[in-house]
């Protein structure tokens, strides 16, 4: 007998064609696979979030991704990097709100200069009340060394998403140079895992030309790798970038949005354990967007620690939510928009993924 889409919402091992069954979900079946999503992770990882204070280190770019606004080739945008005392006042903030952990992301530099830089600086936030913050590192591709000399100086999680799983559209969204491999993206997760980072990849969801076959295989790209950690979020063109040209291809907000929603609970039936972001982009394309991951089955949200004045040159997508609030705004926000939806915040832990300290 065929499986009906409620047998399917009760399976943990799905295959591709059940995968893009959910994924094609609409109106109440989609509503069904949402709840799924959320009962998985309460039955797993109960109703705690997680909290990582996101630290905009810098947007200097070696890169060109076709969709980013912080893309070398972008002239508008005026180039910023924080001093250590900026960025050791954002920790030492994490640390007095109560936020277990840290991540510190930038564009992709591999100068040695910024390499000893990190590596400084990760060892310093260590230093804040005696190692109590958990550091992950956003940074893109680096060699081996410097991944290894990044674990030893302190940080123990690296979010490097491989944007699409699939070859032929992840050269579609990037230029096919040799700054732009794919293959070598995959050998950096590899490397990654190898080395004992807690590792996290993940998509853009609604890319012009990404299909349901892509996003199903993304999803059993993530549960092949076996991965820690996923962050999800809708991909919002962004005018100054070549990517643009092709708006017309995007499906709406709200489809981009129900898609990464279904994303997230389809991942959470694949793997109940693993850490999954609530992406701010969310929030930008939709003002319930974050709670809405939450309650589809995500469990982290980054609440931005960057001094107010740098926000809007972190301008990876336009009209990033909450570039003007306060963090102590944002957490009372938080506070209370997840207490709305039953959740709440798990203050002054790590946070690490069961799925990543079981297999330890
Ligand atoms: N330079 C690092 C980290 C900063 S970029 C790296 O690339 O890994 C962080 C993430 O922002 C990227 O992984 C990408 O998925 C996301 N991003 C970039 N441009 C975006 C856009 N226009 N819409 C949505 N997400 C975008
Ligand atoms: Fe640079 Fe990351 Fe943006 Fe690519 S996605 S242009 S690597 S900041």
């Amino acid at each position: 007998m065929t499986p009906t889409f409620d047998d399917i919402l009760r399976r943990q091992d799905l295959d591709k064609e059940e995968i893009k069954l959910l994924l094609a979900a609409e109106g109440a079946q989609q509503e069904r696979l949402l709840r799924r999503g959320l009962e998985v992770k309460l039955q797993h990882l109960d109703n705690c979030v997680h909290l990582r204070g996101l630290i905009e280190y810098g947007n200097v770019c070696e890169k060109n991704c076709l969709y980013c606004g912080l893309r070398r080739g972008n002239d508008r945008v005026e180039r910023y990097c924080l001093s250590d005392e900026e960025v050791l006042s954002c920790a030492r903030l994490a640390h007095e709100l109560g936020y277990g952990s840290v991540a510190l992301q930038s564009g992709e530099r591999s100068d040695p200069a910024f390499i000893d830089k990190i590596e400084y600086l990760v060892r310093e936030i260590k230093k804040i009340n005696g190692g109590s913050l958990g550091i992950t590192l956003s940074l893109g591709e680096q060699t081996e060394e410097t991944y290894r000399r990044w674990f030893e100086a302190g940080a123990h999680r690296y979010l490097l998403r491989i944007e699409s799983s699939t070859e032929e559209l992840y050269y579609r969204i990037h230029p096919k140079n040799g700054r732009h491999d794919f293959h070598r993206r995959l050998a950096c997760l590899e490397t990654l895992m190898r080395l004992g980072y807690q590792t996290g990849t993940g998509v853009m969801v609604g890319l012009p030309g990404q299909s349901l076959d892509h996003l199903a295989d993304d999803l059993l790209f993530f549960k092949r790798m076996d991965v820690a950690m996923v962050g999800l979020g809708p991909y919002i063109p962004h005018p100054d970038t070549p990517l643009y040209r092709l708006r017309d291809l995007v499906p709406p907000a709200g489809e981009r949005m129900d898609l990464t929603l279904k994303m997230i609970a389809v991942l959470r039936m694949m793997m109940p354990e693993i850490n999954m972001v609530a992406a701010t982009a969310n929030q930008t394309i939709d003002p319930q967007g974050r709670e809405k991951a939450i309650a589809a089955g995500a469990n982290v949200i980054m609440p931005n620690l960057t001094p107010g004045e740098y926000r809007e040159s972190y301008f990876i997508y336009p009209d990033k939510a909450c570039v003007k609030d306060r963090p102590d705004q944002c957490k009372s926000c938080l506070d209370i928009r997840l207490a709305a939806i039953g959740h709440k915040i798990l203050y002054n832990a790590w946070g690490d993924s069961p799925a990543f300290t079981k297999k330890k």
